[in-house]
């Protein structure tokens, strides 16, 4: 390719920002409007103008993927060898930096990264040592705080300590730092920070880097955190008002989505100070998607009040209209997705152009359900499949104990987690008696606790206290019970409570709950006796179905499927097709985002970035009721669909009626829900959309309600005083 041939098809604005002098420049546009596609140009451009040698630039991506495709897009561009070129996230280009300097660093050669699940191990094993108290401290607090320290470049000596409390936090920083020195190890934030000081300290380095890298780009710039932004600002060098080194910035106000990682829009502004940034380009034209669809993501955005603004506009024509399906329930609506996705296939589009997304990874494994049901090929992006995760990895040993405590994998798995100080040397003797003796990691177990039988007792004992405990409650229990056994009283969902981040896994949690539920009902019709009791085969059925769906039914690479991923995972990505499923209050907005403006803005912009990855097509669908947390919810459509105005709109359903679900209703479960859905319906005394009073709250409007007559729980908005939930029996509500 010729120079002009690479800048052929470019419009007038994209020419110009792929053909800037050398200066820092900010390119600030929405989604589609070729963003990616003039960052990649411009580094062909400046390679095949000689301006720059492929080793002599830096480009920063978000993802691995995204650094892939670039790499791509380049060899087909120019005939050039990638091979070597400073193309990737922040965090790779940071340990190949360290890689290359680990002496100077301070670090082995061989220096081992921890991901999150390592470091919070490493924390919990250093608090013990140290004595802390993990109620006063929970670790994944300390490890949400030793991170975001180091994402504003703090060490432990930098931090301010107002109290004993914080004194003590950054004593916990300061050891952890010591221990993974002594061991060797880097955890992500790790990375970055000691990249940073590795520069900011050896000038001979900084120096080669700064003369080497000429020109740098980085994607998605408007979620980098402070610490990115200061290392880049590093590698620029002192005089980027000189223009010595320049970054050319892309970005998009209106898809900063990882703010509750510590990303800062305030970037852009700074950046725009620190550089004194002469140009701003701004792209007003997408060349993703049709009118219907880029109109409905513009209005959604408008009602975020906090945006730098800008307009966008295609000549692709209107296109389709958005498909809206409303569906009767969770299970509807996928049943939903995957009929059409079928006939999509059959008009001929490939599965690898469509594309389902939601807002939580809980939420996939219905879906996944359906497609492995349709057999239909599927691939997750950006997280494990549901059976894969750690969380439900957990609660299934403790459930496979149940059937079968003999089983050493299982065993072996939760014998310490949630961690009953068993060490290594312990699971060291238990494993040389089994062995001696020839039986199992389970017999040996009840060797070594002799008559140990409470389960509050440590080590050993109180592990097979309480597996013995779990199989005695387990008789004659539904198997959702026994998954509500493997989940409660294993410790499980009170180890992730304590967690920062651990919501997330408590709803996959919940979900393995609602999976058990479902199973039961319909995946093959067992039938319950009158007393509700499940025979206990039913277990071992569906642990199988489990270990199944875990191993063999994602397609395997190579293969066309189906992509599913949450929104965050699909950022700078685009589908010809795309399901956005849940789109219910308290699902996507996240209930979590309604208690702050900030927020609900982040969460709009999360639905822009969702619609904005569609190019052809976009179904947008929403449930009824879904089963959340083991219960029914009667959610009410995302405010976000009402946003979208209507003649963009096809609504696919007029009433949505009862499919294959559930049987007819999730009525079926004894124990779990003892009434069914209609009786719940009849026992609320409110509507939805209601306007109501409470004493305390002020007035506000019902917006769902879960549980049975007795404990029934309605959630209504508030306002200002934002969404609360309110037992109705306790709460007085008063109709306005
Ligand atoms: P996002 O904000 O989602 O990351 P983006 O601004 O990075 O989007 P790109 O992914 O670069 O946008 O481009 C969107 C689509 O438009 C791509 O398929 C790209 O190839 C196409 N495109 C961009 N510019 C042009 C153009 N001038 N002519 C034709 N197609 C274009
Ligand atoms: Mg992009």
């Amino acid at each position: 390719m010729n120079a002009s041939t690479l800048l052929d098809g470019l419009n007038d604005k994209q020419l110009e920002a792929v053909t800037l002098p050398h200066q820092s420049a900010l390119i600030l546009a929405g989604a589609g409007s070729g963003k990616t596609r003039v960052l990649t140009t411009r580094i062909a451009w400046l390679i095949q103008t000689g301006q720059v040698s492929p080793l002599g630039l830096l480009a920063v991506t978000f993802t691995n993927k995204a650094a892939k495709e670039m790499l791509t897009r380049l060899t087909s561009m120019l005939p050039i060898n990638t091979r070597g070129m400073w193309v990737g996230t922040f965090h790779g280009l940071c340990n190949r930096l360290l890689r290359a300097h680990h002496r100077e660093a301070q670090l082995p050669a061989t220096f081992q990264i921890f991901d999150t699940a390592d470091q919070l191990s490493a924390i919990k094993r250093l608090m013990k040592a140290m004595n802390v108290d993990d109620e006063k401290y929970p670790p994944k607090q300390v490890m949400g705080y030793i991170n975001s320290c180091k994402e504003e470049g703090l060490r432990a000596h930098a931090v301010e300590a107002y109290d004993a409390h914080s004194q003590r936090m950054r004593e916990i920083f300061e050891e952890y730092d010591k221990q993974c020195q002594r061991e060797g190890v880097v955890d992500f934030a790790e990375l970055l920070l000691r990249c940073y000081e590795l520069l900011s300290r050896d000038s001979t380095i900084r120096q080669h880097y700064q003369s080497r890298f000429k020109y740098i780009l980085v994607d998605e710039f408007q979620d980098t955190n402070r610490l990115q932004y200061l290392w880049l600002k590093l590698l620029a060098g002192e005089q980027q008002a000189s223009g010595r080194n320049c970054i050319f910035a892309v970005g998009d106000d209106d898809q900063s989505i990882y703010a509750f990682r510590g990303a800062r829009v305030g970037n852009m502004r700074d950046f725009e100070r620190d550089f004194a940034v002469q140009s701003i380009v701004k792209l007003e034209q997408n060349y993703r998607s049709y009118s219907n669809i880029l109109d409905a993501a513009n209005a959604i955005i408008t009602h975020n009040r906090n945006r730098l603004g800008k307009n966008l506009w295609t000549a692709a024509g209107k296109g389709e209209p958005v498909r809206v399906y409303e569906a009767y329930n969770d299970i509807d609506e996928a049943n939903f997705i995957v009929d059409e996705v079928k006939s999509l296939h059959a008009e001929g589009h490939g599965l690898g152009e469509v594309a389902l997304l939601y807002r939580s990874n809980a939420q996939s494994r219905v879906l996944e359900h359906a497609l492995f049901s349709a057999n239909l090929p599927y691939r997750v992006y950006g997280g494990l499949r549901f059976f894969e995760r750690a969380e439900i990895k957990h609660a299934l040993a403790y459930m496979r104990l149940i059937a079968n405590p003999h089983d050493d994998t299982a065993l072996l798995r939760v014998i310490n987690f949630p961690t009953r100080g068993i060490g290594a040397r312990s699971l060291e003797q238990l494993q040389e008696t089994a062995r001696s003796q020839g039986g199992s990691l389970w017999q040996a177990a009840l060797q070594a606790a002799g008559k140990g039988d409470a389960i509050k007792a440590k080590g050993i004992p109180g592990f097979v206290a309480l597996v013995k405990q779990m199989q005695e409650e387990a008789i004659g229990i539904t198997l959702p019970e026994v998954a509500e056994l493997a989940t409660g009283l294993s410790g499980l969902r009170t180890f992730y409570q304590s967690e920062k981040e651990g919501e997330d896994r408590i709803a996959n949690l919940d979900e393995l709950i609602n999976a058990a539920v479902a199973f039961t009902n319909q995946e093959i019709g067992v039938q319950v006796d009158e007393n509700g009791e499940v025979a206990q085969s039913l277990l071992t059925q569906f642990l199988t179905h489990a270990s199944l769906e875990a191993g063999e039914h994602q397609a395997e690479a190579g293969r066309e499927a189906l992509q599913l991923m949450t929104v965050h995972a699909a950022k700078g990505l685009e589908f010809k097709v795309v399901f956005i499923s849940g789109l219910e209050e308290g699902l996507c907005p996240h209930e979590q985002s309604l208690y702050e403006a900030a927020g609900l803005e982040e969460e709009r912009r999360l639905m822009y970035v969702a619609v904005t990855r569609a190019r052809q097509r976009l179904y947008l669908s929403y449930a009824q009721s879904r089963l959340l947390h083991g219960q029914v919810r009667y959610g009410i459509p995302s405010r976000f669909l009402d946003e979208i105005p209507d003649e963009l709109i096809k609504r696919l359903n007029a009433k949505p009626v009862a499919r294959s679900g559930y049987g007819q209703d999730y009525n079926a479960m004894p124990k779990v829900m003892s009434k069914t859905s209609q009786e719940q319906k009849s026992a609320m005394p409110w509507k939805i959309g209601q306007s109501v009073a409470h004493a305390k709250f002020g007035q506000g409007v019902v917006v769902s309600y879960e549980g049975n007559a007795n404990d029934m729980r309605v959630q209504v908005n508030f306002g200002r005083e934002g969404l609360k939930w309110l037992a109705l029996e306790y709460a007085k509500l008063e109709a306005v």
